[in-house]
């Protein structure tokens, strides 16, 4: 069909991420106009379910008046106001307690930034601060896993552990190192169990450390659930054994709830669901539920009592955006997280995600689907040629594209990933009648995949 004049004029003008800009050229954008609940509208009017929350964070989905009232009653007040120096605000303070009394880890301060990505490089600067304030300049080495996903800025696409965002962009800088990652499906070698995949797991990052010299090695970093590389729930054991390999380095430990944060995986914290005990923790996205951009990292009481040590030649920690901890964003937050605690998101996720775990058991019995694996209400088909052997498709063909499209044209919007790998990381409002009509849409896309797969022969 013709291009619209949106279209066209986004052709023009608009610079996107991670598009392939060539064929965009043809094929022009979806321009969504509004939503409502966990429903999008493109401008010509066509309903979406928002099958990945927008970017895995628009968990109060779509038109939820009382973050609009919060947001617009904070500009009315105080529409602008910092952290810096000394200056404070309400709705950051208030925004802090809140963040402390819930978080995963022995919170004891929270600082502000905007994106998940700038709550990763802030962790980082974090890490070097304290150990240059404890002396150990050299412990700088920070190990995050191949394909972990940790954001695009200089250090945090170094962190991710991707290579889209390293290839052509020199990247990762010095000091930056990737461990295995802990990916049962593709990973688990023949008659090892769970268990032993997760010990071979934690052995390999001793070995990685000791390799290095433990003096050189500062952090680990994890999404506890990784999202971006391919929706991968590591084994149970997983973080407890590679928690006994940090203690034994004293490495610290920095969790990134950047997507599992806030009710995702079915507990108020990613880190509760799979046993992880963090020093410090990102959060950003559903934080505000991404009525606006606002992220912060919550560390302990150890990292704070460094970094405020008086001896230091430097007792100012030199970091922060001008939007730290904006009072609009935050208030927003604030209003968020009350919403959160009072409708018991975590209660509501529970409620839903067995309905969510049936369909997507169900769907991994069809042909295309090699696994479909999900956690609350995070999940993915890993698209195989052949289930027997777990033969991926030609990567050039695009068959997890190929489902995504067909599933936009069903109504549902999915993300297609490295892999052939198709995630689902709805709204949490989601109601479990939505949840089946969701599934009802991708069973539907799948199926004329199968039959393009079919056509194109693509299996031989
Ligand atoms: N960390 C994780 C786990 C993420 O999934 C993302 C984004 O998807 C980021 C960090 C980066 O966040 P942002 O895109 O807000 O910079």
């Amino acid at each position: 069909s013709p291009l619209s004049n949106l279209a066209v004029r986004d052709i023009e003008t608009v610079l996107h991420p991670y598009t392939n800009l060539a064929t965009h050229r043809d094929t022009g954008p979806m321009v969504l106009e509004r939503g409502q609940g966990i429903y999008v509208y493109d401008s010509s009017g066509k309903e979406y379910i928002e099958g990945m929350a927008g970017l895995w964070c628009t968990a109060l989905g779509y038109g939820n008046e009382e973050l609009v009232e919060a947001a617009a009653s904070q500009m009315r007040r105080l529409s602008f106001s910092h952290l810096f120096a000394g200056k404070s605000h309400d709705p950051g303070i208030e925004l802090a307690e809140k963040l402390k009394a819930i978080a995963p880890n022995e919170a004891s301060k929270v600082f502000f930034v905007n994106s998940g990505s700038e709550a990763n490089d802030t962790q980082i600067k974090l890490v070097w601060y304290y150990n240059n304030a404890l002396g150990r300049p050299n412990k700088k080495k920070i190990i995050a896993r191949t394909r972990g996903y940790h954001g695009v800025t200089v250090a945090a696409a170094s962190l991710t552990g991707l290579p889209a965002n390293h290839t052509d962009f020199d990247l990762p800088i010095a000091n930056i190192l990737h461990t295995d990652c802990p990916h049962p499906y593709r990973g688990m070698e023949a008659g090892e169990s769970e268990e032993d995949f997760a010990s071979r797991m934690a052995a390999s990052l001793d070995e990685l450390i000791q390799r290095e010299g433990p003096d050189t090695v500062a952090a680990f970093i994890a999404e506890p659930v990784m999202g971006a590389g391919g929706v991968i729930i590591p084994p149970k054991t997983y973080y407890e054994k590679i928690k006994a390999v940090l203690d034994k380095h004293d490495v610290l430990f920095i969790d990134d709830e950047v997507i599992c944060g806030f009710g995702r995986l079915g507990t108020m914290f990613g880190a509760e669901a799979m046993g992880m005990k963090p020093h410090t923790v990102s959060v950003a996205k559903a934080l505000s539920s991404a009525y606006l951009p606002i992220g912060a990292v919550i560390i302990d009481d150890p990292m704070y009592q460094a970094t405020v040590d008086e001896s230091r030649k430097i007792g100012t920690f030199g970091h922060g955006y001008t939007y730290s901890g904006h009072p609009v964003a935050a208030a927003v937050a604030v209003k968020t997280l009350e919403i959160y605690e009072r409708d018991d998101i975590v209660g509501q996720v529970n409620s839903v995600s067995p309905t969510f775990k049936k369909r997507l058991d169900a769907i991994g019995e069809h042909p295309l689907t090699g696994q479909a694996r999900g956690l609350g209400l995070i999940g993915a088909l890993e698209l195989v040629a052949d289930k027997a052997t777990k033969r991926p498709f030609d990567s050039k063909k695009g068959v997890g594209a190929r489902v995504a499209a067909f599933a936009e044209e069903e109504g549902l919007i999915l993300r297609a990933m490295a892999g052939d790998i198709v995630a689902l990381c709805p709204p949490l409002v989601i109601s479990e009648s939505e949840v089946d009509e969701m599934f009802d849409r991708l069973g539907r896309a799948l199926d004329r995949a199968e039959a393009w797969v079919g056509s194109e022969n693509l299996r031989a």
